[in-house]
């Protein structure tokens, strides 16, 4: 890159390295075989294709609530989570419990979970937050314990896997996002996978649109992600990368062009995890350890981003400009907007607490390089430690 280019460059926080080969592909290709894709690519018989992983989320937690007799109202969720998780409950017509984790590994808490189960609790969803495995073994059997479904939020995690197993096909249900900054960043949609796959087949989805016009703004996001234009965005009042909370969502089927879209993505999933892992590798080296979110034994993460935990404060210029962003602005507990949906208000968190003011998010996408890698753990340092 000339001076002057990497003088303006900004980079964005977000993957968008999908080509525009591939959307141009995907207009005048006619069969549409995504869901035999994913299967395949999972090793399972059966998914549902939704507009997103939150409309997939609600679908499927009305669909559960009817089996129980509406006798199981509330829904168990992180207490530090995307606010699309705790909006699919609401929209659901469901209350929100949460639940510690563990500010060191971000695994639940597991005194927490079993002390905010109750008879009423419908489901327990947990999260392979930035596609980090969390172990699955005591949350199955708490959950079956208590008679509650376990629902795995692989948003994050779609090609992570843990024993052998893809994240997302261990518990009873399993969702992921195709949204901005997830793993296959399409810009829209998302797959739900389950082991009974009478209730998958019974969620009925109807599409809204064709997908022209998502695909469109993919293309149109795609081109102004290049560095020398991703200024541009930034400075506009676009509200990129806001999170807020809002159960208003659409809820409807994947149109028809994004799944055409999925499909030939799909081809480049492996290839876009490679490139994370060996970036996230680079600046694990970086850091040291206590800073770092470890990976359980036997798990393959995906690192959409890679979580550090630094300290308080504003992330300045000279880092958002690489990319460098902390994830959600509050705990759960703490959004004014939710509080009004959640049950337990009792509950203790702190550990959510503590991550919502530490950890700080470094890009892994196409367009950072390992050089950029080193750049950014440098200022990062400088920044958060005081390092030179
Ligand atoms: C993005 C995300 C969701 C919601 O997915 P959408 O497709 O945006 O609805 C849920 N959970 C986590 C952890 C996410 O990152």
């Amino acid at each position: 890159m000339n001076k002057f280019l990497k003088k303006i460059a900004w980079y964005p926080p977000a993957e968008t390295k999908i080509s525009l080969h591939t959307i141009v592909d995907s207009l005048f290709h006619s069969e549409v075989n995504c869901e035999k894709i994913l299967c395949d690519y999972l090793k399972v018989n059966k998914c549902v294709l939704g507009n997103s992983g939150r409309s997939l989320l609600t679908t499927l937690l009305v669909a559960l609530n009817k089996g129980k007799k509406d006798t199981r109202d509330e829904v168990l969720i992180p207490g530090y989570t995307c606010y699309s998780v705790a909006a699919s409950v609401a929209r659901a017509g469901l209350k929100i419990a949460i639940y510690d984790l563990d500010p060191r590994t971000f695994v639940p808490d597991l005194d927490s979970v079993k002390a905010n189960f109750s008879e009423k609790t419908l489901a327990m969803i947990f999260q392979h937050l930035f596609g980090i495995p969390t172990p699955v073994d005591e949350l199955t059997q708490i959950a079956e314990s208590m008679g509650a479904y376990l629902i795995e939020d692989a948003a994050q995690a779609l090609g992570g896997t843990l024993n052998g197993r893809f994240l997302a096909t261990m518990g009873d249900f399993g969702f992921y996002s195709f949204g901005r900054g997830k793993p296959l960043p399409l810009g829209t949609g998302g797959a739900l996978v389950g082991k009974d796959t009478n209730v998958l087949s019974a969620l009925d989805l109807k599409p809204k649109t064709k997908g022209y016009v998502s695909l469109m703004s993919t293309a149109v996001s795609q081109v102004m992600s290049k560095p020398s234009f991703y200024w541009i965005p930034e400075m506009l009042p676009l509200g990129l990368g806001e999170t807020i909370f809002d159960p208003n969502f659409d809820v409807s089927a994947m149109p028809f062009v994004m799944q055409k879209f999925a499909e030939k993505s799909m081809e480049v999933l492996d290839e876009l995890n490679t490139h994370r892992r060996h970036i996230a590798k680079t600046y694990e080296k970086a850091f040291d350890d206590e800073c770092v979110i470890p990976i359980p034994e036997g798990g393959i993460a995906v690192y959409t981003r890679f979580p550090l935990m630094a300290k308080q404060g504003q992330i300045p210029g000279k880092l958002k400009r690489l990319g460098v962003r902390r994830m959600y602005p509050k705990a759960i507990a703490d959004e004014d907007t939710i509080k009004p949906y959640i049950a337990n208000h009792q509950a203790q968190t702190p550990g959510t607490f503590e991550i919502s003011r530490k950890l700080i998010t470094l890009p892994t996408h196409k367009g950072i390089t390992e050089n950029l890698t080193k750049e950014i753990s440098q200022k990062v340092k400088e920044t958060f430690w005081n390092r030179f």
